[in-house]
């Protein structure tokens, strides 16, 4: 009996100035493959399904268990993580494209430092001296913890901005993750100490006044983040302030 195969296509691109050019892979099958064993297999031994020698293809990758967010790709045209993208659950030939709201900066890999300038932009933080010991943080109740934890699952995968129509090559819009983390840091009772410089980023050219509601960010997120009602929430307290703002002088 002929060995079961998986089947991949892969988008390949040597780096960021040159043309991107599709190969196609066939991997004996084994139970449980997911899409990041599937690209280790080729690793070992980078051949392609017509027997040409090629390069082991580059991507991120950490945990493998949906926490580090590194491995997000386009896997059969979803924004997902591949660490979690089980082969029997997959149409064939997979397809694997690098995601389209980055830059590549080779095969699979993409650059999201543009992320980490917007959580730096809106300080998702809490700034601590650390200097000294400031004893314990303030209690948080059972339901403030509740309505916090979700929040704090973002991995900065990066999935909501591939998404979302409002991120573009025209417009600077931060993205759901961020705005989620203003509000996770604003609902803090030492965060709260610095909501309105929080609220005050997250205006402006990229701020939470481009967000056009698609709600494709809450539907793409492998963490299930209630993000547009964080979107929600912090356009209703950005306006807020700005109005305040305008109407004190
Ligand atoms: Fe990924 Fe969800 Fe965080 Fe967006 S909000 S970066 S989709 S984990």
């Amino acid at each position: 009996m002929a060995e079961k195969q998986v089947i991949l296509r892969i988008k390949r691109q040597q780096s960021p100035k040159e043309a991107a050019r599709w190969e196609e892979f066939a991997l004996p099958w084994r139970p449980s493959m997911n899409v990041i064993i599937c690209l280790r297999d080729i690793a070992e031994n980078p051949v392609t399904r017509d027997g040409k020698k090629t390069t082991p293809i580059a991507y991120d990758s950490n945990c493998l268990e949906e926490i580090c967010g590194s491995c997000a790709m386009l896997i059969n045209g979803k924004a997902r993580m591949a660490c979690s993208a089980l082969v029997d659950q997959l149409e064939q030939p997979i397809r694997i494209e690098p995601m389209t709201k980055f830059p590549v900066v080779r095969d699979l890999a993409v650059d999201r430092q543009f992320m980490f300038e917007s959580l730096k932009r809106v300080k998702a933080w809490i700034p601590i001296d650390g200097t000294y010991d400031l004893g314990e943080g303030p209690r948080l109740s059972p339901e403030e913890q509740e309505k916090a934890y979700p929040l704090s699952n973002c991995i900065t995968c990066g999935c909501c901005l591939e998404v979302c129509p409002q991120v573009n090559e025209h417009s600077k819009f931060m993205g759901a993750a961020i705005f989620s983390q203003v509000r996770l840091f604003n609902m803090h009772p030492t965060g709260a100490m610095h909501a309105k410089e929080r609220l005050q980023a997250s205006m402006g050219n990229g701020g939470i006044e481009d967000c056009a509601n698609s709600q494709n960010c809450v539907v793409a997120c492998p963490k299930g983040i209630p993000l547009t009602e964080s979107l929600a929430e912090v356009q209703r307290a950005a306006w807020k302030q700005a109005l305040l703002g305008w109407l004190i002088g």
